[in-house]
């Protein structure tokens, strides 16, 4: 069987910014052949089924795309070179990583003593901007029972995924010459605006996820020193939790402001899984150390709400992103044990 190091080396290598996966797919339908799975393409997410026979569908997901490299490195990003055990590059740790780890997981898993139930191995594209990917794919599929989201969390399993609200406040105002007076400065409006923002709390504590975030992360306004401005828009970003309606947020924010408020986004809503799922349990049984955790960053999960979903795997969320990112190989390798040890014991659950 060819080696996670080598089968994430060659991934690594070839460049898959989201929307241009196409080569890194076509290097992943080799790969699936030579571990005997039947690949099927659907656009450019990947797909293969492993079949025990009558059982439970258990979907795997990670994906394929990866922010652009960026800047600031000073390792090669796409050679995946391997110094002090760490194999440097971008996509080696969110999420190339964890898809290496999970395709020969479940391969090893079903090579020998293959447990009674099938596994749907999906590697989609465009996850970084919620885009082609997963979304488009699932409708293709059969329903899951349940799903593991192969990103990198240090093989803790993540229980709970915050949501996201995108916001625009518009401040109104009148322009005016700065020197005659008069007019109504919207810059200021906006300004009150930004406080009463600050002043916003969320209440309801969950368990994993704490509550809401509120942050204003951009601000827009005039176009010459010398003219009022007669318009400024805020745009906030607001992480939720399941305790909060999307419309309950977007209800209490507008009542704070004076500003017009208009919904940019809130489709990606939180998802959370009972602990006691049999897919959470088969997690911690695979990686008895670790404790449940909720996530603040948001991934393919948002796509499968309904469907009882843990999203674990090898690495460190932190690197993601960012220059120099690596996957330490004894991670990587934990990390197929890991997956194979999720689905064994996932489908021995099921069974009980
Ligand atoms: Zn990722």
């Amino acid at each position: 069987m060819i080696s996670a190091v080598e089968l994430l080396q060659d991934l690594v290598r070839i460049p898959s910014p989201s929307g241009q996966e196409d080569a890194v797919v076509a290097r992943l339908e080799d790969a699936f052949r030579q571990l005997g799975l039947a690949p099927s393409r659907h656009g450019r997410n990947l797909t293969a089924l492993l079949d025990g026979g009558e059982g439970p569908l258990l979907l795997l997901n990670s994906h394929t795309d990866t922010v652009p490299v960026g800047t600031e490195w000073t390792k090669a990003p796409l050679s995946a070179t391997i110094e002090d055990g760490r194999l440097y590059g971008r996509g080696a740790n969110d999420a190339k990583g964890p898809l290496t780890a999970m395709i020969l997981g479940a391969a090893r898993a079903f090579q020998q003593d293959a447990p009674k139930g099938r596994v749907l191995l999906a590697a989609s594209c465009e996850e970084e901007v919620l885009g082609q990917g997963l979304e488009k794919l699932l409708p293709l599929l059969p329903r899951p029972d349940a799903a593991v989201v192969g990103e990198p969390t240090g093989l803790r399993p993540a229980v709970a995924q915050k949501g996201l609200i995108v916001l625009e406040i518009t401040a109104a105002g009148r322009s005016a010459h700065a020197a005659h007076g008069g007019g109504l400065n919207a810059i200021e409006a906006a300004a009150r605006d930004v406080l009463a923002l600050s002043k916003i709390r969320f209440e309801k504590m969950h368990a994993a996820l704490g509550s809401p975030t509120l942050n204003v992360t951009q601000i827009n306004g005039g176009a010459r020193h010398n003219v009022i401005p007669d318009r400024c828009t805020l745009v906030v970003d607001i992480r939720t939790t399941p305790d909060y309606a999307p419309e309950e947020i977007v209800a209490t924010v507008t009542r704070a402001v004076e500003g017009r408020v208009r919904v940019r986004s809130s489709r990606l809503g939180s998802v959370e899984t009972d602990p006691a799922h049999a897919v959470v349990q088969a997690a911690l049984s695979a990686n008895p150390s670790a404790r449940p955790y909720g996530s603040p960053t948001l991934s393919d999960w948002v796509f499968l709400k309904g469907i009882p979903t843990v999203k674990v795997g090898p690495g460190e969320s932190q690197r993601s992103h960012t220059p120099d990112e690596f996957i330490e190989v004894a991670e990587l390798e934990a990390g197929v044990i890991f997956y194979e040890r999720l689905i064994r014991d996932y489908f021995a659950k099921a069974a009980q």
